[in-house]
């Protein structure tokens, strides 16, 4: 089954090759010009994936990407931009975004990364995590099947990406997860490239438990990875 893919780009000649080229793949496209469109569209329809443009006739792609997230949408992001020089700016600032492609780029390398962002990478066993049954265990509770975070009633509403380093790293609670693991496994396994993307999702991830008042928060391990503690069990 093909996923829904909007692709937010104002210039056709740019936009109808990938249109063409995602709707190969199987994927039921919606192609919008302007960033009002997009937030509206969102808002109201199932969407899987936004390819965002940040040179955008209304309005910056970046406060898309950014009202995206406040809106709550918790699919991905890929955010395309022809701005020279600005793609380590714009990865550093965080906007919410999954990943980062700049332009040109081929279209192979879009499929790719389109993938590896759709790809559900994980095992389902390992999203089992520490999903408890019954009770009311103070921990965090996460469901594979609807991939959402449950923090005592509340829900954790996180990113495709930020619930994938998540449930790697619960499925291996107490032990130190490599950064080479987490890139393979939650980005692409032919990922070659900055592990920024990686240090930017883990940072949003830490503070959103933290917001939540989780009592598992994630420690860097110098040199080395992550790993997920839990504080109840030190008690
Ligand atoms: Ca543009």
């Amino acid at each position: 089954m093909g996923h829904q893919v909007v692709l937010v780009e104002d210039e056709e000649d740019i936009a109808l090759p990938l249109v063409r080229t995602l709707q190969r793949e199987g994927h039921d496209v919606t192609w919008l010009d302007a960033g009002l469109k997009v937030l509206e569209h969102v808002a109201g329809h199932e969407v899987d994936l936004v390819i965002l443009d940040l040179g955008l006739p209304d309005m910056d792609g970046l406060d898309v990407c950014r009202s995206l997230r406040e809106q709550g949408f918790d699919g991905g992001i890929m955010i395309v931009t022809a701005r020279a020089g600005e793609l380590d700016r714009v990865v550093g600032l965080d906007y919410g975004a999954d990943d980062y492609l700049s332009k040109p780029f081929g279209l192979a390398e879009l499929q790719a990364r389109v993938r590896a962002l759709l790809r559900r990478s994980l095992p389902r066993d390992s999203r089992r995590a520490n999903a408890s049954e019954g009770g009311d265990p103070p921990g965090l509770r996460i469901d594979e099947g609807s991939r959402r975070v449950r923090q005592a009633d509340r829900e954790i509403a996180l990113t495709t990406k930020e619930f994938d380093v998540l449930a790697l790293l619960a499925s291996r609670s107490d032990q130190v997860v490599s950064r080479e693991h987490l890139m393979s496994q939650v980005w692409d396994q032919n990922w070659f490239g900055s592990t920024k993307t990686l240090d930017v999702t883990i940072g949003r991830l830490r503070q959103k438990l933290e917001d939540a008042g989780a009592s598992e928060r994630v420690v860097a391990v110098r040199g080395v990875g992550f790993r997920l503690e839990s504080s109840r069990d030190d008690a």
